[in-house]
């Protein structure tokens, strides 16, 4: 058996099926709004989530960092959870590229609630402060292990971010996990925020890409910004046909990616080698081995094995369920942890 990946859900190649549709795409110059693939793919995204409008990235960084740009201005202040991508993976893009202060918030997971967000908007007609103006919200939570936000939490934090003058953004490179796992839809989605970046090459199993969702005006903004980013790609009809095909049939097997990491959870809980498993929601396990083992040998072995996990920092191990994790590769990796 070859390797089993395990380092995240973006090591999934296309299917036979998925390049079939992707070789037989019509084309044209996605720069000049005249692919109709493209087009098809942003009206789709824009009417499963029941906003005006979508456009089409190369990457969910960008998709992100358009949005940040364009709900601020240099100077101003955005709000995420310490541990957000937008804050920590995005290669310091927020000051980068939009010139904005991120305030950190110490939330649980990768989530933060509406009175703690509440307790930091303050001070908007204070000269010394600096404009706030945007909140992130990540779901579902990578650092955090896949977990889930609560949405009952998502409308208060709406309803602080609105009375506050506070663009709502949703990095949901991984929502559609959320989704499935809390039987919620796009449509409760699309009312609540008024950005949305969606990820179509990790759970979904595309090769590239990633859809921003908002409103006209706010998407004829991002089209701007993401030329400016350089951005704009030409027949990039080949690429939106794995999305479209990715939005179509790989979603309600997401269960599947999920169910297995709960197995694998079960497993790992019965491992003595294992001091903690964070609870597992989605498709994303993280654990931590016992204090006389170092994390780097254990992945080192696993390796060996021919099991390959990563390690998020502060002792987390982490192991990511996807597409391309088949039942026989499952009942392999359970032997290999026991074996251990
Ligand atoms: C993967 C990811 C992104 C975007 O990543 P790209 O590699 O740029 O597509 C954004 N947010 C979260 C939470 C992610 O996990």
């Amino acid at each position: 058996m070859g390797k089993i990946n395990l380092i995240s859900d973006t090591v999934t190649r296309p299917t036979k099926e998925m390049l079939e549709v992707m070789m037989s795409a019509q084309v044209g110059d996605d720069v000049f709004k005249s692919d109709p693939t493209v087009n098809a793919l942003q009206q789709k995204a824009a009417d499963m989530f029941g906003m005006e409008d979508a456009l089409f990235f190369p990457s969910g960084t960008m998709a992100n960092q358009a949005a940040i740009k364009i709900h601020t201005q240099p100077g101003d202040r955005m709000f995420c959870d310490k541990w957000a991508h937008v804050y920590n993976y995005e290669g310091g893009g927020a000051a980068f590229n939009a010139g904005v202060t991120s305030c950190l918030i110490d939330g649980n997971r990768g989530m933060f609630t509406a009175d703690q967000l509440a307790s930091l908007v303050t001070g908007r007609n204070d000269i010394h402060t600096p404009f706030n103006r945007l909140v992130c919200i990540e779901n579902t939570t990578n650092k955090g292990g896949g977990a889930c936000w609560d949405f009952n939490e998502l409308k208060k934090i709406y309803k602080v971010a609105k009375s506050n003058e506070l663009g709502y953004h949703l990095d949901g490179a991984r929502l559609f996990n959320a989704l499935v796992a809390k039987d919620e839809t796009p449509k409760q989605y699309g009312e609540l925020f008024d950005t949305i970046s969606i990820c179509l090459s990790k759970g979904l199993g595309a090769p590239v890409g990633s859809i921003l969702l908002g409103s006209k005006k706010d998407m004829e903004k991002a089209l701007r910004v993401r030329k400016l980013f350089g951005g704009g790609m030409r027949q990039a009809g080949y690429l939106a046909a794995a999305g479209i095909y990715a939005l179509e049939n790989n979603i309600e097997r997401l269960k599947d990616d999920h169910a297995k990491a709960k197995a694998i959870g079960e497993v790992l809980n019965s491992c003595s080698y294992v001091k903690k498993i964070e609870p597992i929601e989605t498709n994303i396990v993280i654990f931590y081995v016992q204090d006389g083992i170092d994390a780097n040998d254990f992945i080192s072995k696993m390796e060996s094995k021919g099991v390959l996990m990563i390690s998020m920092g502060e002792g987390k191990l982490r192991i990511v369920t996807h597409l391309d994790f088949t039942d026989n590769m499952l009942e392999q990796l359970i032997k290999e942890l026991k074996e251990y």
